[in-house]
């Protein structure tokens, strides 16, 4: 099913929904399972599976001349979304990025998932490579996101990319869009990133999943900016647990997002991780209270390897 039919079927009552990220190169999936198994008694509408484009490095050839070599660290996502739709009879939605991807790439991985029956993507434009200070996109690749949207909706209207319109080929994506209460971090201001958020709405996207915060605040401030700018499709809510000390700097650092000076000072006072785990797990549980009061349609977790803790949220919230 569609997010957006989750969402519509519901009728109000909130959902539950994971992201979780693809194995390393060379490990199983079978550890994956083992926390997907856990996270499978919260009953989650949908489940999101990150895209990690491959990185360009140079290794040192004998001759001690340099080789440009393509390595991806976590391939998968198309397969493990197959595999979860097989075993957990549950949505799976892969992430599709334009970095890396030439448009006829994206559209060939668009038929396979097609193909698989799966019924969701979420398009996202992705980081610049770890090599590249800016964005670069790939040759005959997008920009940005709002291109990959464009694709995905002319493929829904059977309009592929070299070819007529083929109408019984048309596909049935329902497309979501990444949004930051707290701002994208390239963004020259919170109005453009709006702007371009409504135009990625515009060109066909159905819903908004958020970047993580961990003030009620911003995202409630970001929603009134939203429907101020005219955009009216569900705005879901993405959602993390603090659990370690080093995150008070590695998650600014990586996200782009505040963290709130009372959550700050209580993780600074933790001796133990187990002690940054309750106060993380305690803190998400009232952001997650006030988001079901404020009506906020799912809530979606960034698993991140901690099923447990996610666990432990939902049961207490739902
Ligand atoms: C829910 C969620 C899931 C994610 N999953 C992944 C993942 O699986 N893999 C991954 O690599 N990354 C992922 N990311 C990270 C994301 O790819 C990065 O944040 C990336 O830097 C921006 O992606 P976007 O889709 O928001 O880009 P865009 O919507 O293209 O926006 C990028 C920047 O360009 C600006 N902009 C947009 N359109 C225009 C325009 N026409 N002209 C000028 N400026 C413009 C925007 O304001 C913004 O600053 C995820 C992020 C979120 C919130």
């Amino acid at each position: 099913m569609k997010v957006t039919e989750h969402i519509r079927q519901a009728k109000g009552k909130p959902l539950v929904s994971f992201e979780i990220l693809p194995p390393l190169k060379g490990k199983n999936i079978e550890a994956l399972y083992g926390q997907l198994d856990g996270l499978m008694t919260c009953n989650p509408s949908f489940i999101n599976v990150t895209y990690h484009r491959a990185e360009q490095i140079f290794k040192a050839q004998p001759d001690g001349s340099f080789r440009q070599v393509e390595t991806r660290k976590r391939p998968g996502t198309v397969g493990i979304c197959a595999a979860i739709q097989n075993r957990y009879k549950v949505d799976a939605i892969p992430h599709l990025v334009c970095g890396g991807f030439s448009r006829e790439e994206t559209e060939n991985a668009l038929i396979d998932l097609h193909y698989l029956g799966i019924r969701n993507v979420l398009a996202l434009r992705g980081d610049a490579s770890a090599n590249q200070r800016f964005f670069v996109p790939s040759p005959h690749g997008h920009q940005y996101a709002i291109e990959l949207v464009q694709q995905v909706a002319a493929l829904n209207r059977g309009k592929y990319l070299e070819e007529e319109t083929i109408d019984e080929g048309r596909t049935d994506f329902c497309i979501g869009v990444a949004g930051y209460p707290e701002k994208h971090f390239e963004a020259v201001n919170t109005d453009s990133d709006i702007l371009f958020l409504k135009q990625k709405i515009d060109a066909g996207a159905e819903y908004i999943i958020t970047q993580m915060f961990f003030d009620n605040r911003k995202f409630s401030d970001f929603c009134k900016r939203c429907r101020a700018a005219g955009i009216h499709v569900p705005i879901i809510p993405g959602l993390k647990p603090l659990t370690r000390k080093k995150q008070l700097h590695s998650i600014p650092g990586i996200f782009h997002v505040d963290i709130p000076k009372e959550l700050a000072a209580a993780i600074e006072k933790c001796k133990t991780d187990a002690e940054c785990e309750a106060v993380g797990v305690d803190w998400l549980i009232q952001q997650c209270k006030e988001l079901l009061q404020e009506q906020a349609p799912v809530l979606h977790f960034y698993t991140l390897g901690k099923p447990k803790l996610v666990q432990q949220v939902v049961e207490a919230v739902l």
